[in-house]
């Protein structure tokens, strides 16, 4: 059974529709992840689900019930938000006991809760400090904390990251991975940064203007994205796109190359939006012949340097590992190939994935 169902939410702000048929279901124990732009109605949903949003329409059920109308306390859910207000004239013990307190739980009973989370989330130390002395890390830490010290069995969180340097951010994505294997919480995660939802969701809900557009696995998305607004948003350097078109059935003309290339499914005359992952165009050997290709860019990332191309009118971004990269430099004419295999197919007046050659 399904912990969360969100089914069908609608809500609208004066003219904005923020929520527009919003709807997923999210398991026992999962980590699902919302991916989606600023203003696509992340905090919306996650309000709803909590009980802070008037909706026009739609029901939220978690764990068997219906609680689109219960009151917020009482739904087991807990959230944490973007921007994470602790109380500065209370110790943080005194902020990881303060939910406690209102549940109204003996002084013993939370004094061990309190050391049991504040040990998991490694604040032990800063106990008896005020949160304005601890570092945004550990403030955070602490946020999290009294976000789960009553044990809610959903914990919604709403781009907890955002806020924080990118070295934080990286080490707060294994801990919320941590955390979840150890608390064994059912865990929803809004974010617009893909990294996040990729390396921490089970799965992940891709939202556009107020509903989920495509849900699946890490894996799912970036293998077979189902439209093109999802397959532009997963994938770093994102996805090349090309038009193209098909001079026979099963055959299609690219603008870079000479011969048309196979592609199952598709029938003459059919104009395509083409998607070729930077990841998927490799260097091409001497024998091989390959694309003829001109170096215009390189960014060096560390381990790996994108390289944008450009062969003949259509520019394209391929990845290299940096001690390959390293052999060129711009202005280099270069030779690329690629896996027909590899290459997405989509529709381009719906932007829906229309063939794609591996399947
Ligand atoms: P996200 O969290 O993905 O950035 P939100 O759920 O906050 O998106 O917002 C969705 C849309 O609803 C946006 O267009 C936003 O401007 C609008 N909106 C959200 N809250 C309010 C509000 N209290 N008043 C008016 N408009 C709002
Ligand atoms: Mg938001």
């Amino acid at each position: 059974m399904s912990e969360l169902k969100v089914n069908n939410l609608r809500r609208t702000y004066g003219k904005v529709l923020a929520l527009d048929g919003m709807s997923f279901d999210v398991a026992d124990g999962e980590f699902f992840c919302l991916l989606g732009p600023s203003s696509s109605g992340k905090t919306t949903t996650l309000r709803a689900i909590s009980g802070l949003e008037e909706l026009e329409h739609g029901s939220v059920h978690f764990a068997g019930r219906d609680v689109t109308e219960s009151a917020v306390q009482g739904r087991g859910i807990s959230m944490i938000f973007q921007t994470f207000a602790l109380y500065p004239h209370l110790s943080v013990e005194a902020n990881l006991a303060h939910p406690l307190r209102r549940s109204g739980e003996s002084a013993s009973d939370i004094k061990k809760r309190v050391g049991e989370v504040a040990e998991l989330l490694r604040v032990t130390h800063t106990l008896k400090r005020k949160p304005t002395t601890l570092s945004g890390g550990e403030q955070q830490r602490v946020a999290i904390g009294r976000a789960i010290v009553g044990r809610p069995k959903l914990l919604l969180l709403d781009e907890p990251l955002t806020n924080l340097d990118a070295k934080l951010r990286d080490e707060m994505r294994t801990e919320f991975k941590r955390l979840h294997r150890e608390l064994g919480m059912t865990m929803l995660y809004a974010t617009p940064d893909q990294i996040e939802a990729l390396t921490m969701g089970d799965r992940v809900g891709v939202i556009r203007e107020g509903k989920v557009v495509a849900i699946g696995t890490p894996r799912d998305l970036y293998g077979a994205p189902t439209n093109t607004y999802v397959a532009g948003m997963i994938g770093s350097p994102p996805i090349n796109f090309v038009t193209a078109t098909a001079p026979s059935d099963g055959e299609i003309a690219l603008p870079f190359l000479d011969q048309p290339v196979e592609a199952p499914g598709v029938s003459s005359g059919q104009p395509l939006v083409v998607g070729l992952r930077p990841h998927d165009i490799a260097l091409a050997n001497g024998e091989e012949g390959g694309i003829p290709a001109k170096i215009h860019l390189t960014e060096p990332l560390g381990d790996v340097t994108i390289i944008d191309i450009r062969t003949r009118d259509t520019d394209m971004k391929m990845v290299l590992r940096e001690e390959v990269a390293a052999r060129f430099r711009v202005g280099d004419e270069i030779a690329v190939k690629f896996d027909p295999r590899n290459l997405h197919f989509f529709d381009p007046s719906t932007g829906a994935r229309a063939a794609h050659a591996a399947t």
